[in-house]
Parts: structure tokens; C-alpha cells; sequence
């Protein structure tokens, strides 16, 4: 099958051949895809295939154009005639990542178009979803051509701008006068193709249902960062899904007033907050009842707590000069920090999660790649990290931040696991992740819709750029 691509007047043939043949690629890709044949065997390589189950040993997986044809034990799965084989001794498979708060701006809300679909990409995330937009034009433009393989990156998740209160100061949101506007906000960014939208932290509790009511009529999602308004009232009001969880939940709080959010601090608000108490139970029973998923995003939460945050190399070398060493700094501030209270609480929110998993709930992760040493892609990295630390398996992990995303998203048909039939969306490892957790970071090859990329090549392209573009 060939089909014809036109872009800026040039067209390009991209073909898909019978056999191991190179397939034609858009300049903007040639760089970095080291492995482009059609039908690939990927040999004695360790498989967490994104389902919860126990890694398996020994496994090949058959890469046949953009999908999956087989996996299974070298017994029973040959290598097809004219395959390029690679040997994964020593390595691991997971599929591509799915970063459900994975935002393509950086300090001070900066559009990254530039770095940051590189920088997803060279850490194996294959999906993002952009969980509030500064530029929601800018996002959908770039996913249409990633779409078209003219750009290197991620499947983008668009989400529409946020929906925030009013009475906030200058910046990048739309301050909601009220249900109505809330109502024409959706509609508008609904029919320009975004698929999600994030409530944000002021946001009244008679605007979030409208925006919900609406994004509902139109087909699409909402999720939120709340604080003015409770993850109960929410989850009354019929939203989706809710971001970052505990740190974020108001309500068990008893100074909070209706619609504000309140001006309290950490220790204040969870300091004696009990996750066994039958107040935070019933949150969880509510929103594990109405399906309401949830997104942890474990390593922007511990940059409130920078005495326990591990010095990354990578990110001083990923940002720009004048922010590399603000980062570096924060680094070394860490270790005079006084945060035994944010500490504390980070520990409770991990444990939330945990009762949030065992009462049924459905947790996603994501990076939100905003500040400081949270950039794209190692943010992820460091969740996988942290989730284990917070008592998952490593399984568990590789599922809450691949095959849960893909459900959340409603794309497990066809991302998330690594099964016959699955998108080729696979990211090698070097090393052993289960023993290792650290090991995560040792990306090698990240394969996209069955094009493998090279991890390193990516992530030199962009040293020195997150924080400018
Ligand atoms: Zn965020």
C-alpha cells in the first residue's frame, strides 16, 4: 500500500513494504529512527506487558508495520523470514508510556513546542495528554503533523484552555464570568477538536457543572485541579476524571467555605488527616462508584518536600543555561530544607493512592512538566520511582502509567499493553527495572507506531533548550 503525503508543496511517498525493506521518512524524523524496517523481531527480552501480571522472561516480540503481530516465549513465537532481529538480553520492554498531566509548557507557561515532544519521546512516552492548555492552537497544530509523521513526538491528547474562576490576575487563563460563559468556552474549543478539559483551582461549583454538562453534549471530558471546590462536589456533578489527588482535596478541611479555596497550609490541611478515616473513605467510595479516575502525579508533588528530590544530571543538561542553574540551586537547597511537614504529607498522598487502588479506583499517572526539575519525560520517569516507593509493584507501576492511561484516555483497544493486535508503541530498557527502579531511565530505543527512535540522539538534540522553546 502506498499513499501519497503533500506538505509545503513537497510530496513524499510513504510506502509499506512486504518485507524488511526501509520505509521513506520525513526528513524531520530521519535523525532519529535507527530502526525503520517494516517487520522487526525484538529477541530474549524481559516483558512487563502493562496488564498488572508478573514480568515474563525469555519473550519475542514481532513488530509488523505500525502493530504488534506476536509476543510470547522464543518456544512459541519464530521469527519471521526476513525480519530484522535485535537481541534484548539483559533489557526490558515496556509498552510506551502514557503521561495523562503531561503539559507542553515549562517555567513561567512557556510553549515548548520545540524540546519538549522530543524530550516525551526520547523517555518512552508515546501518548500525552496536555491537561490544560496555554496555546490550544499551538497543540493542535503540532499534534497534526506528529499525526502525519512529519514531526517527531507523542499521540497528542489535546485539552482545551483552563477553566478557571474569576477574580485571578493577569495570565494565560480566561477568567469564567459565570455558567453561560462557561457553556460558550466549551463549545467553542470542542468544535476546534480538543477532547478533554481541566477545571482549574477557582473555579465555582455552578461553572464546573456547566462546563461539564456541556463538555458532555459535545462528546468530550472534563477533568480538574481543584481546590475551591471538593472532590465530592465534583464527583457529583459528573466529571471524569480528577488530577493530582490527595494534595489537591479541600474538603476534608473543616475551614473550607463553599466555593473558595482555602488559605491554609500543608500541615493545616493534612497534617492529622487520617486515610482510613471514614471521611476520606467515603471520597474514594464516591468516585470509585461514579468511575471517576485519577491521575497521580507523584514528582511535581515532592518538589514541595525539595530535601528528599534526587539530583538529575540530565535535567541540568536538558535546560537552558540561566534556568539550569536556578534548578541547580533548588538542588542545593534541598539539602538545608526544613520540610518534615511536606514530607509528611507527600507519604500520606502516596498512601491515598494505594487505598484509591485497593478500593477499585482507576489510577493514571502524569508528569505536569511545569518547573523546577519536573521537565517532559523524566517527570514521568521519576513517578515509575515514586509509585513504587508508595508500596505498587513494578507491574503495578508499568500499569498505572501505561495500560490505566489507555483506558482512562478510552484508547485500550489500541495502546497501553504489549499484546498481538497493540500499536507498536514499546520502550527498551536497559537493565532491570523490577530490581532496579532506576533502571527506568536507561531508555534505549522508544518504538512509535512501529518506528524505533533512538533515545539518545533525541535527548541530545535538545540539551540546553528546555525553558526557551
Ligand atoms: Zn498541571
Amino acid at each position: 500500500m502506498v499513499r501519497m503525503i503533500r506538505f509545503l508543496g513537497v510530496s513524499l511517498l510513504v510506502a509499506t513494504p512486504l518485507f524488511a525493506q526501509a520505509r521513506e521518512l520525513a526528513p524531520a524524523l530521519k535523525p532519529y529512527v535507527t530502526v525503520n524496517e517494516s517487520v522487526v523481531a525484538l529477541t530474549n527480552a524481559r516483558v512487563i506487558d502493562g496488564t498488572g501480571t508478573p514480568a515474563k522472561e525469555g519473550q519475542t516480540i514481532v513488530i509488523r508495520g505500525e502493530k504488534i503481530a506476536a509476543v510470547g516465549p522464543a518456544s512459541s513465537v519464530s521469527v519471521p523470514a526476513g525480519a530484522r532481529t535485535i537481541d534484548l538480553a539483559g533489557k526490558t520492554v515496556i509498552p510506551g508510556i502514557i503521561g495523562l498531566h503531561d503539559h507542553m509548557y515549562y517555567g513561567g507557561m512557556r510553549f515548548m513546542g520545540v524540546s519538549y515532544p522530543r524530550l516525551f519521546l526520547s523517555a518512552g512516552v508515546t501518548t500525552i495528554r496536555t491537561t490544560g492548555s496555554v496555546d490550544a492552537y499551538q497543540e493542535l497544530n503540532l499534534k497534526r503533523v506528529i499525526d502525519s509523521s512529519l514531526a517527531v513526538g507523542p499521540s497528542i491528547v489535546v485539552t482545551g484552555p483552563y477553566l478557571q474562576g474569576s477574580g485571578v490576575g493577569p495570565g494565560a487563563m480566561h477568567p469564567l464570568s459565570g455558567p453561560d460563559d462557561a457553556r460558550r468556552m466549551v463549545r467553542y474549543w470542542a468544535d476546534e477538536g480538543v477532547t478533554w478539559f481541566k477545571a482549574y483551582t477557582q473555579i465555582s461549583r455552578a461553572d464546573l457543572g456547566a462546563a461539564i454538562d456541556e463538555a458532555h453534549k459535545h462528546g468530550v471530558k472534563v477533568t480538574a485541579h481543584l481546590c475551591s471546590v471538593g472532590f465530592r462536589e465534583a464527583v457529583a456533578l459528573g466529571i471524569d476524571a480528577l488530577e493530582h489527588g490527595m494534595l489537591t482535596n479541600t474538603e476534608w478541611y473543616s475551614g473550607k467555605k463553599p466555593d473558595q479555596c482555602p488559605q491554609a497550609s500543608t500541615g493545616d490541611m493534612y497534617g492529622t488527616l487520617d486515610i482510613n478515616s471514614p471521611d476520606v473513605q467515603r471520597t474514594i467510595q464516591e468516585m470509585v462508584k461514579k468511575k471517576v479516575a485519577m491521575t497521580s502525579t507523584l514528582d511535581v508533588f515532592e518538589l514541595g518536600s525539595p530535601s528528599r528530590v534526587p539530583v538529575d544530571q540530565r535535567v541540568l543538561d536538558a535546560l537552558y543555561p540561566d534556568m539550569s542553574k536556578s534548578v541547580a540551586q533548588y538542588y542545593e537547597r534541598g539539602k538545608t530544607a526544613n520540610d518534615s511537614v511536606e514530607r509528611a504529607a507527600f507519604k500520606k498522598s502516596m498512601e491515598f493512592e494505594r487505598a484509591f487502588v485497593k478500593a477499585g479506583g482507576l489510577l493514571g499517572a502524569g508528569s505536569d512538566p511545569c518547573c523546577l526539575s519536573s521537565i517532559a519525560g523524566y517527570g514521568d520517569q521519576r513517578n515509575f520511582e515514586l509509585l513504587t516507593e508508595a508500596g505498587f509493584t513494578p507491574e503495578q507501576a508499568v500499569q498505572i502509567m501505561t495500560s490505566n492511561g489507555a483506558k482512562i484516555l478510552g484508547f485500550d483497544k489500541t495502546v497501553g499493553t504489549i499484546a498481538p493486535g497493540m500499536q507498536a508503541d514499546l520502550v527498551v530498557i536497559a537493565g532491570n527495572p523490577i530490581q532496579t527502579p532506576g533502571d527506568i531511565k536507561n531508555v534505549e530505543t522508544v518504538f512509535r507506531r512501529g518506528l524505533g527512535y533512538d533515545s539518545a540522539k533525541l535527548r541530545e538534540s535538545i540539551k540546553g533548550l528546555v525553558g526557551l522553546r
